[in-house]
């Protein structure tokens, strides 16, 4: 018997022979939900149903040195899911159960395998809302999105994952359960360990239960899209907004032409509701209690900015399919970019007095590259994230190296980040010192060593030791 059969057999032996794949049952799972088509290479796929059956995995793989990959809803954009014939993969989409919503307490109690989606139907059900909102909601699993920490729509409002997580438990390296599953928002007695396992991308730990906050339900929910002229009045806006609505801020998405005019020319299927000859679109959300007042209010702040000349036009979304077209254009970023080939996909932070003039920089270098057909440009700018997506001839690594220069380089000095939500997995790890400093970087691992000496989970993520 080789070493991996036996290591296969006692974890089969330990929870159970039917939560084991292995062999022909491993042509039908995969590493990505973009590459369903590939079967996965790896030694073994095991789904665990409890945390003890995480906690005998990791025990039995510690004791024998195994690297180990975890699958949660394989949607990072970062290769943290990629596989090799020498990892076991722990998938956890077995856990999925949502355990209780405490309606007084304002959370929610799930397994690490729950689907975000389901998530938003279960608190809706009980008139609260668990506001991380992103295109992959179907399909994103809450380990997954607590290890990734993952961003989206309403950061500027509600923050990110971090900031939406109230009690974690997870299972270390050599299989020590640490359940800090508590309810309370305060708690400072010592270190916030449940912070370490958020982003650290399963390098740490397998999340396998979490508490969440929820919010109430906002009442109403009001949009407006306008064109902007230059991008210092993009900052202008966000300001004007921001104070005007006291609170009540949840989007503030922006738009370069680029991507306004081909998320609205067909073969898109959505129509402009504004001219696509502006050089910038933003696109307003505003959550609230009350339409009416609300919406007013909305209005009176946008004719106040084109009375000052801060935008040029706007266009109110004056029902729910209007609000529905509108919000399309921004996220269906796939309708977008579907004529690029060979894309590269950037996911940067940048201080947002910087953006307008890096991105104006960063984009005339990569459009004078021969080999690149298109480049799209937009953004969570009330976050200071920017996402730019390249079209490209073909993958040469060359071209892919020098594109990867132009957006990565500048971030250095002006402390910007490599990584604004999707982390680092296994294609940014070459960029890391960018956003790092050698005492950070040094810390990273003094911390990966201590909770994980052997190496074992998700080795090669984020860095090599
Ligand atoms: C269409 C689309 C839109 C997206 N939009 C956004 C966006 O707006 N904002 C944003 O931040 N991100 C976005 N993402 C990427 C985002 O990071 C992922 O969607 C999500 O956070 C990952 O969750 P997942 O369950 O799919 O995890 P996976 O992809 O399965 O895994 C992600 C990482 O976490 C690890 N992991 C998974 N589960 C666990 C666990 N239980 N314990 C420990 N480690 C674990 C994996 O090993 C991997 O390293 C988008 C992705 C897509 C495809």
């Amino acid at each position: 018997m080789t070493a991996s059969t036996s290591i296969i057999l006692s974890i089969g032996q330990k929870i159970g022979s039917h939560k084991v794949l292995v062999g022909e049952a491993l042509m039908t799972r995969y590493e990505h939900i973009w590459k369903m088509d590939r079967p996965l290479t790896a030694m073994a796929v095991i789904l665990p149903e409890t945390t003890k059956d995480v906690s005998h995995i990791l025990a039995c793989c510690h004791d024998h040195n195994q690297p180990i990959s975890i699958q949660g809803g394989l949607t990072n954009l970062v290769g943290g899911t990629e596989t090799n014939d020498k990892e076991i993969v722990v998938s956890l989409e077995k856990m999925n159960l949502i355990e209780e919503v405490d309606k007084e307490g304002r959370n929610m109690t799930v397994q690490a395998g729950t689907i975000l989606a389901d998530i938003h139907l279960q608190a809706q059900a009980n008139e609260m809302t668990f506001p991380l909102n992103f295109g992959a909601k179907g399909s994103a699993q809450i380990g997954g999105i607590i290890s990734t920490n993952a961003g989206g729509l309403r950061v500027v409002k509600y923050g990110m994952t971090r900031q939406l997580i109230l009690g974690l438990e997870a299972v270390l390296a050599d299989g020590t359960i640490v359940s800090s599953m508590k309810k309370i928002i305060k708690d400072n007695s010592g270190y916030d360990l449940k912070q370490l396992f958020i982003g650290s991308e399963g390098t740490l730990g397998i999340v396998t239960r979490a508490v969440l906050k929820l919010v109430e339900a906002p009442r109403s929910r009001s949009s407006v899209m306008v064109a902007i002229e230059s991008y210092s009045q993009v900052i202008q806006l966000l300001k004007h907004m921001d104070g005007g609505l006291a609170g009540r801020l949840s989007g503030f998405e922006l738009m370069w032409n680029n991507f306004y005019t081909r998320a609205t020319t067909a073969p898109a299927q959505v129509r402009p509701p504004l001219p696509q000859s502006f050089p910038y679109y933003v696109l307003i959300e505003s959550l609230g209690s009350d339409y009416a007042t609300d919406s007013l209010r909305l209005e009176e702040l946008t004719e106040q900015a084109f009375t000052e000349g801060i935008i040029a036009d706007a266009a109110f979304a004056e029902s729910e399919q209007e609000m529905e077209w509108f919000w399309r254009i921004r996220e269906d970023v796939h309708a977008c970019v579907s004529q690029f080939q060979n894309d590269q996909h950037f996911d940067i932070s940048i201080p947002i007095p910087l953006i307008g003039a890096l991105l104006e920089n960063m984009t005339k270098q990569i459009l004078e590259l021969p080999e690149v057909t298109g480049l799209v440009t937009f953004g969570h700018v009330a976050d200071g994230n920017i996402h730019i997506i390249v079209g490209k001839q073909n993958t040469d690594h060359v071209l892919t190296t020098k594109i990867n220069a132009i957006v990565y380089n500048p971030l250095e000095s002006i402390g910007g980040s490599i990584s604004a939500e999707h982390g680092i997995g296994l294609h940014k790890k070459a960029y890391l010192h960018l956003s790092r400093s050698d005492a950070e970087l040094a810390l990273m691992k003094t911390m990966k060593v201590a909770m994980d000496p052997k190496g074992i989970l998700n080795p090669g993520r984020i860095f090599d030791l």
